[in-house]
């Protein structure tokens, strides 16, 4: 009998604690994955991509609580086509970005035109944090923001000539002279935004952090390149146009200058997918589903870490392993997500008065600092609650909520689109 109550116990927390609190037992979230090969660089077969998702799978249940995001692997494609398709060099979404973009070969970074904007970015984290990036000598010579950015881009631009120069072991330069746009972020972002068939992107190119006006430390003082990142992508309505990519160069690379201390420990393909889909891919689910932005004061095992400690994938990896359970300060995040998605989700049941609740309640518990802008996210949520107010026929309290999210942004297009329907109606 004792057994029975104990056996009785554990399934019954096992169940509390697998599934979410907030969203219905059988709510799901299917995210299209597909591989964009670049030919010139190692590769990895199907098999193990199926394994890292699987580990993914399996490490967001344990940070968030989510049996409900599942992957749809759609397989290889190329890397060519995707770029030929979707960088719309003469759209004004990529001229806005161009100014921003570093120069491949140019040998120098002309960040003085921006350094109020950057000085902007970099006060979203304490000066303190920031200063843990550099050796001691450095640190003390740091007061000041400004201190931060002239240290922050002197390492920035040696290391972006020092990829420069990097060759492959054919001889060939990593980076092309000619043929490069694969290996910009810039071009990255803009590829992303124009794209409407994926949701999660896993490539083995290099991608250089080519964007100076938001010099994100860990990147930009590591090899100045992008490991993973989330992207807009507004044609992907899944997740109200948000899209992840996953870059393998560095884990699968034999250039020496890469080898990092796990290249040495032997590592085996086994570990590796699991580093992979664990620290690397279900991080990236984080800022994407979550929101969540990559955190430098919460506590050690945190998936969404990026503080020094977790610079090297592999320690990262086993702070992970250490620390098995969801972190409380991203428990906000993942609770206002989820009645977010609930609201959604009862809009497509078509339960409007329910959906009201749950967008009010979402609204009322998002944190303050996303990884999105906190005003475009808001927007969003306000522009839902109109559309449901519209579906219940109330002209008025919609028109009252399209204000809101023009107010919170004014150049929220489908907010913009919606509140002259109501007013011609
Ligand atoms: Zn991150
Ligand atoms: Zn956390």
């Amino acid at each position: 009998m004792k057994y029975i109550l104990v056996i009785f116990y554990f399934l019954f927390f096992t169940l509390i604690s697998v599934f979410s609190e907030t969203l219905p037992y059988d709510y799901e979230l299917k995210l299209n994955v597909v591989y964009l090969e670049d030919k010139n660089l190692p590769t990895i077969s199907n098999k193990d991509i199926r394994t890292i998702l699987n580990e993914a799978e399996s490490e967001l249940k344990i940070r968030f609580n989510a049996n409900y995001i599942h992957f749809t692997y759609m397989g290889k494609r190329s890397l060519k086509s995707f770029f030929n398709k979707y960088l719309k060099r003469k759209s004004s979404f990529y001229k806005r970005l161009a100014p921003y973009k570093y120069r491949f070969f140019s040998g120098k970074i002309n960040y003085q035109p921006y350094r109020e904007k950057i000085k902007k970015f970099l006060r979203q984290w304490k000066l303190l944090y920031l200063k843990e990036f550099f050796d001691k000598k450095v640190q003390e010579k740091i007061k000041t923001y400004d201190d931060v950015i002239e240290y922050l881009f002197k390492i920035y631009l040696s290391k972006l000539k020092k990829i420069e120069r990097l060759r492959l072991s054919n001889g060939k330069y990593l980076i092309n002279r000619r043929n490069n746009k694969f290996n910009s972020y810039i071009n990255w972002l803009v590829a992303m935004h124009f794209q409407d068939l994926y949701d999660i992107i896993i490539t083995t190119t290099i991608i250089i952090y080519d964007d100076i006006s938001k010099p994100y430390p860990h990147a930009v003082l590591r090899y100045a390149k992008v490991g993973g990142s989330s992207f807009e992508s507004p044609k992907r309505s899944l997740l109200d146009g948000t899209a992840a990519m996953v870059n393998l160069f560095e884990m699968l690379t034999d250039i020496k200058y890469f080898k990092q201390p796990y290249h040495s420990r032997k590592i085996n393909r086994m570990l590796w997918n699991k580093i992979i889909g664990r620290f690397i891919l279900a991080h990236e689910m984080g800022h994407m589903i979550y929101l969540i932005p990559d955190v430098y004061d919460h506590p050690r095992g945190c998936l969404m870490d990026s503080s020094f400690e977790t610079m090297d994938y592999y320690e990262g990896y086993k702070l992970l392993e250490k620390y098995p359970f969801p972190c409380p300060k991203c428990a906000p995040y993942v609770k206002a997500r989820e009645m977010h998605l609930l609201a959604d989700y009862l809009m497509k049941k078509k339960k409007y008065k329910d959906a009201i609740e749950k967008y009010k309640l979402a609204r009322k518990m998002t944190p303050r600092k996303l990884d999105v802008p906190y005003d475009f996210y808001i927007s969003l949520i306000y522009y839902k609650l109109a559309k449901a107010y519209l579906k219940l026929n109330d002209k008025n309290i919609a028109k009252f909520y399209i204000e809101k999210s023009l107010h919170q942004n004014p150049n929220n297009t489908k907010a913009k689109k919606l509140y002259n329907y109501i007013k011609r109606k």
